[in-house]
């Protein structure tokens, strides 16, 4: 910082500031009809484009207000797992890579998991965030899937899984690989409960994610035009050396192939869970059979 900038009164200098995300947010172009939607407008339509219907990302706070009654949750804590164990670097230190992702999120790593009420119903939530280094699967995401399944398990609740990744975490080397199995060992919590694992696969859901707890769900409902498969189209094309069908990897692709069971638009999700959690549960038949005793 120079002596001029130290001199500069702080009205000017905000003038010159460069634009901070908050900013940036303010209009954002559709990526399926390049219309340009205005943030609030966006946020308030569940970042759904009211013009063509595509689905945008949403923030894990606001899916979780969406899913929750009354908008109110309680995040489940998590030990945090040892940090950077590989003292990796490429271009940057991972160390500093998380830092620096902490910061921008305002959350420890890449799984949020949370507790409340659906419809009255308890269940519990695991959101992946895919603006935390591409919602990649390392060791804090393996320990927050355990403890949502735990949690899930003590609760007697369902367990709600949201995927979001580009795959397991390069930066945590073979352990980042080892969250496949754990967090399929958190699934397996459930099935020993027997409570429900439902699995909303948003976009894009790939690589080491999809290929242990994204497609483990007793039911798999996606999200409108969701990218989801291991690996991308890309690759596939260029090894195959095949031109793939069209939609190819989509939600709505995989849900005629039987890969997907529902594909439920977000506006209708939150009744869609509440649906089914009533039908895989108890408390469905408790629910029933009390408005049918205040009916009679
Ligand atoms: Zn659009």
């Amino acid at each position: 910082m120079s002596w001029l900038s130290n001199l500069t009164p702080p009205g000017i200098k905000a003038m010159f500031r460069k634009p901070d995300d908050a900013a940036d947010s303010l209009w954002v172009k559709c990526p399926g009809c390049g219309e340009m939607l205005f943030g609030k407008d966006l946020e308030a339509a569940l970042n759904v484009c009211a013009g063509c219907g595509h689905h945008l990302k949403q923030p894990v706070e606001e899916r979780l207000k969406m899913i929750f009654d009354e908008a109110r949750y309680a995040v489940i804590d998590v030990p945090p797992p040892p940090e950077d164990p590989l003292g990796f670097r490429d271009e940057k230190k991972y160390i500093d890579r998380l830092k620096e992702y902490r910061r921008k999120t305002g959350r420890p790593d890449a799984m949020t998991a949370a507790v409340g009420a659906i419809e009255g119903m308890t269940a519990v939530a695991a959101v992946q965030d895919f603006e935390f280094m591409g919602g990649s699967m390392g060791m804090a995401l393996g320990e927050t899937m355990i403890r949502a399944a735990e949690t899930a398990v003590e609760r007697r609740a369902p367990l709600i899984a949201f995927t979001a990744s580009g795959g397991a975490r390069m930066q945590e080397g073979i352990l980042s690989l080892m969250q496949m199995p754990r967090t399929t060992i958190a699934v397996q919590m459930m099935r020993e409960a027997r409570l429900p694992y439902i699995v909303v696969l948003t976009h894009p859901t790939t690589g080491g994610v999809t290929a242990s707890f994204a497609m483990l769900g007793d039911i798999h409902i996606a999200e409108p035009g969701a990218l989801i498969g291991f690996a991308g189209p890309r690759v596939i094309e260029q090894t195959i050396r095949e031109k793939l069908p069209e939609g190819f990897q989509r939600a709505e692709f995989l849900k005629d192939k039987g890969m997907v069971d529902l594909v439920v638009p977000r506006a209708e999700l939150k009744a869609a869970l509440a649906r089914l959690i009533r039908v895989l549960t108890k408390a469905g038949e408790q629910a029933d059979g009390l408005s049918r005793a205040a009916a009679e």
